[in-house]
């Protein structure tokens, strides 16, 4: 069956902004199921002629205190029981947070692989704001900006790479 990739981060990241460049711009979307929320949680796409599933864990509501950390554990623990490869989406504007170090600490001990991105790199101007995220301990941060749709092919190769 296809590879499962599952998308991480925060509140306000932009995972499903991410969703919606991939579902419009680069890929071919094969099937799209409705969530159960107003975002989009599965997509069905195709790059280089490797056919794949995201989810987006972030769109799945766990926890009923709406805590937003213990909700991150838990996202983080379904992408690494149910996927094959797990995307850890955080926010070059905001800036390194304590929420993203969690899930880090979490996602280091996985065997599977993870892709870190850094999303809001919206200019040349920006790139530095990528280098706080090394400290992450999770390899070689990916700029992006999905509301630009930049970089999203560097991203989806190095997804499929991993496959
Ligand atoms: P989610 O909560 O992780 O799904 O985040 P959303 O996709 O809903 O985006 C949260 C906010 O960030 C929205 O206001 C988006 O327009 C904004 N956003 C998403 N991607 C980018 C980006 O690449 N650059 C900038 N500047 N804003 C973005
Ligand atoms: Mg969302």
């Amino acid at each position: 069956s296809k590879p499962i990739v599952a998308i991480v981060g925060r509140p306000n990241v932009g995972k499903s902004t991410l969703f919606n460049q991939i579902g419009k711009k680069r890929v071919s979307i094969v099937d799209d199921m409705p969530g159960v929320t107003r975002d989009r949680i599965y997509l069905d796409a195709e790059w280089l002629n490797q056919h794949f599933t995201m989810i987006d864990t972030g769109g799945i509501e766990f926890d009923e205190s709406n805590h937003i950390l213990k909700s991150m554990r838990q996202q983080a623990q379904l992408a690494m029981d149910e996927a094959d490869v797990i995307l850890f989406l955080v926010d070059g504007r905001s800036g390194l947070t304590t929420a993203d170090e969690e899930v880090a600490r979490l996602l280091r001990s996985t065997k599977k692989p993870v892709i870190l991105a850094v999303n809001k790199i919206d200019s040349p101007q920006r790139a530095m704001d990528v280098y706080e995220f090394y400290n992450l301990g999770l390899g070689d941060p990916i700029p992006i900006s999905a509301s630009n749709a930049m970089n999203l092919g560097d991203l989806l190769d190095a997804i499929v790479a991993a496959f």
